[in-house]
């Protein structure tokens, strides 16, 4: 049977942190109650029109779904068990963050069959969490997650940042014991980046251009300190017994997420809410992204038969087969396991290293990539350049 991945966007979070730019805001409850209103009935509408499908995992992601009131989410998550009807293999996460749990939340995404935890942490330190406009403490965290133990939650993912304003290495160390003390299955560790719109743009968008030009930078760690730091990391998370199995992502053995995989092996995928991104039969879609609009599209009068190709989405964008090699490439070479060659020739009927032969030759040639088992895959030098070794795939 044919499956699918379902990711659902809750777009609310309790404040926004100064570096956020995700499609998330604070909202009232009467809101937020219309806007799982329309979720339910967008996941009713278009699962219906892909029910030979077998639901392999569930993402609910934000923004932050803990913030929504127990009564919301009771409501979303008793509908996503009525539609979707995940089983015991379904891997079912949901995004929390500190400051927003409490145990009935807990037990109730128990009770509806949640089975795996996603906690933004970000830092253990209490000045960094300031810095980033964070709601929580370490402390309502270490709270929050021994929680989380004792209402059964036995997988659970810890969010951190590195590369913060005046982080050295030894303090982003520092954050990570404390963080892996506490025995999670898995950890992300993302580099901070500084996107536009968003208050760090203002504070620090001076720094990061100093950084691009190897130029000594005043608050964010200079190129050195981001390359020792990831060393440190990647060495102790392995003595910790934590795999590295994708760019940013570690996990105890079997624990990795069978959801982002499948988004790095270009799996099928149907985003459902605010500005949710779908990929079913080598089409992309991505959903309205105003609120209000996206109230109304999934209201009452919406009409019910249309196929799913022509359901209203905000963006339809079918991918050529030149655009599908990049998209392999780019997100297979995040993954440790690297791109399957076999698989490369199955699909497009070519050889990879006919079509990127000069890329293959002088990455491995420098020692940033290698051929092994079949496939061809970065080394933890090119994880460390990863933007310039994922470039060299873009045709144009
Ligand atoms: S909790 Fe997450 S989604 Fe919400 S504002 Fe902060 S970083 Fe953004």
């Amino acid at each position: 049977m044919e499956t699918i991945m379902v990711y659902i966007h809750v777009p609310f979070c309790v404040k926004k942190c100064l570096y956020c730019d995700f499609l998330s805001a604070p909202a009232d409850e009467k809101s937020q109650s219309l806007y799982v209103d329309a979720l339910i009935r967008e996941m009713e509408r278009k699962y219906n029109k892909l029910k030979d499908r077998r639901v392999k995992t569930i993402f609910i992601g934000g923004g932050t779904p803990s913030s929504l009131s127990e009564e919301n989410l009771s409501k979303l998550l008793s509908a996503v068990r009525d539609v979707l009807k995940p089983d015991c293999e379904t891997e079912y996460t949901m995004e929390c963050n500190p400051g927003t749990l409490s145990e009935s939340k807990l037990k109730t995404a128990k009770k509806y069959g949640v089975n795996r935890l996603s906690i933004g942490l970000q830092s253990m330190d209490n000045d960094e969490l300031k810095l980033l406009g964070r709601i929580h403490s370490a402390e309502e965290f270490e709270e929050n997650y021994l929680l989380a133990r004792e209402c059964g939650f036995d997988n659970i993912n810890i969010d951190l940042i590195s590369s913060l304003p005046g982080q050295n290495k030894e303090a982003f160390m520092n954050s990570l014991r404390k963080a892996i003390a506490m025995s999670p299955e898995h950890i992300s560790v993302y580099s901070l980046i500084v996107e536009e719109g968003t208050e760090f743009y203002d504070r620090y968008h001076d720094d990061v251009l100093k950084r691009d030009r190897g130029e000594k930078t005043l608050f964010l760690p200079d190129e050195d300190t981001e390359y020792e730091t990831g060393v440190a990391l990647r060495e102790y998370l392995k003595s910790a017994g934590y795999n590295r199995y994708e760019i940013s992502n570690y996990a105890l053995d079997g624990r990795e997420c069978t959801h982002n995989k499948g988004y790095w092996q270009r799996k099928d995928y149907l985003g459902l809410g605010l500005g949710a991104a779908s990929f079913i039969d080598k089409t992309r879609y991505k959903n309205e992204v105003n609120i209000k609009e996206y109230i109304k599209i999934n209201g009452d009068n919406v009409i019910d038969n249309l196929p799913l190709c022509d359901e209203p989405y905000f963006e339809k964008t079918e991918l050529s087969a030149m655009e599908e090699m990049e998209e392999t490439m780019f997100l297979g070479l995040r993954m440790t396991e690297g791109v399957n060659l076999l698989d490369f020739k199955e699909k497009f009927g070519v050889d990879m290293k006919n079509v990127y032969h000069s890329q293959t030759e002088e990455l491995v040639m420098n020692g940033l990539a290698e051929i092994e088992d079949g496939c061809f895959r970065l080394t933890d030098r090119g994880f460390d350049l990863g933007n310039y070794a994922f470039g060299m795939f873009l045709f144009d």
